[in-house]
């Protein structure tokens, strides 16, 4: 039997876009997500663009969306295992993994501080830590808890265990739900840094990627806003920013992430507001400004303690007595090579779509790089960063336009 429902893989922005532009029309939605909380990357940028607005901005609208349309529903922690059947008709099996947490928003924060273990937080991408029990996004949504079993110590669970908020017995689940058609909206993950063995494959403490440094000025972040050197939290006075770190490179990313050129931008004036007299250099291989930024690049650019060059970035090495990074640079205009010290450096690190590496549960083809690519036929369509690198407006744009194909789908058009 047909179905009107639609599936959406992935609570970030494009799918939490896609999901309310089917159920506000009428469409029952399932959401998908991999992580205990809904918001994606943008949860973890300090501003984004186009109006460089904290994520709480566009985000706790569209929770509060989801929390008003009893179309949408979502499941957290969990994954799509099994999709059989064609379009208009999908079985599709989610696997859910136990939170052991009971429903409701419950403040735990006097039961987490109480938990032994300090356990390095994946949100803050190593740069802080949090407890077994955790909620460690701002305005989390669900507004509800999470225990990290296996990083509690005995007497840990044994003190859990006697409180009602626990539930020690919750298992894994799996649940079918039946749709019509299938958007992926998985996103994408930072260009893993080890694999840049020449640019310090992310051992150097001082050299940090772009999106640890919107942790760093996130007002949420391990330093409350404040830029700093992550090895002794002292005020950087010169900063380097290296573009294309592993985009637009074949043994890596063989494309442009679109937005790292202007994410620089924006960071250095993260940098400039709250250090007047800090010094930036960019190195870049062309400094792009995709669609309408071409004048937010010149406002940043208008600015004397911001120099680019144009120069590729050989190696990166550290100074291990200051913790300075010493950047090789071969300047692409005069062909002069030279080492570079700043007391900081920030790699512009590409966007690798979410999938690369998986096997999908459905029969639909990732490009070499894992990128979604066909599916229409099937009633399976990509949004945002699934599809090709995109800013925040531009996914939230082809999840509009990913969620009409899929109503066009289930209504038989
Ligand atoms: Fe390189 Fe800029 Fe493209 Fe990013 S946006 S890959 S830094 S050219």
């Amino acid at each position: 039997m047909s179905s009107s429902a639609i599936l959406v893989v992935g609570g970030g922005f494009s799918g939490i876009t896609a999901a309310l532009e089917a159920a506000e029309v009428g469409h029952e939605v399932f959401i998908v997500e991999k992580n205990p909380f809904l918001g994606g990357r943008v949860m973890q940028l300090n501003k984004y663009f186009p109006k460089l607005c904290p994520p709480s901005c566009g985000l706790e609208i569209q929770f509060q969306r989801i929390k008003n349309n009893k179309n949408v529903k979502f499941f957290t922690m969990a994954e799509v295992t099994k999709v059989t059947g064609k379009p208009g008709d999908y079985d599709v099996t989610i696997s859910i993994r136990p939170r052991y947490v009971e429903p409701g928003s419950l403040d735990l924060s006097d039961a987490a501080e109480a938990l032994s273990k300090d356990v390095p937080s994946e949100f803050e991408l190593g740069m802080g830590s949090r407890k077994a029990l955790y909620m460690d996004v701002p305005f989390a949504f669900p507004n509800r808890y999470v225990l990290d079993k296996d990083n509690c110590s005995k007497e840990d669970l044994a003190s859990l265990a006697g409180t009602d908020i626990i539930n020690m017995g919750d298992a894994p689940k799996e649940v079918t739900v039946k749709v019509g058609s299938i958007i992926y909206a998985t996103g994408w993950k930072p260009y893993d840094v080890t694999r840049l063995t020449n640019l310090g494959a992310g051992s150097i403490k001082n050299c940090v990627s772009n999106m640890q440094l919107e942790r760093l000025a996130s007002p949420s972040g391990p330093t409350n806003g404040c830029i700093v050197r992550p090895s002794d939290g002292r005020t950087p006075r010169s900063i380097a920013f290296v573009q294309c770190a592993g985009s637009r490179d074949e043994n890596h990313l063989n494309y442009c992430s679109y937005i790292c050129c202007m994410a620089s931008l924006k960071q250095a004036a993260y940098v400039r507001e709250q250090y007047p007299n800090a010094r930036i250099t960019i190195y870049y291989i062309d400094l792009r400004t995709p669609g309408r930024y071409e004048n937010f690049a010149k406002k940043i650019l208008a600015d004397d303690k911001i120099a680019t060059v144009k120069g590729k970035v050989a190696a990166v090495a550290e100074d291990s007595a200051t913790g300075d990074v010493l950047l090789t640079v071969e300047d692409a205009v005069t062909g002069i090579k030279s080492e570079n010290r700043f007391e900081m450096a920030v790699l512009a690190t590409g966007m690798q779509p979410s999938l690369a590496g998986q096997k999908l549960p459905v029969d639909v083809a990732l490009d070499e790089m894992g990128f979604l690519v066909g599916g229409e036929e099937k009633g399976i369509f990509a949004a945002g960063c699934a599809k090709t690198p995109l800013d925040v407006m531009k996914s939230a744009q082809s999840a509009t336009g990913a969620a009409m194909k899929a109503i066009q789908t289930v209504r038989g058009r």
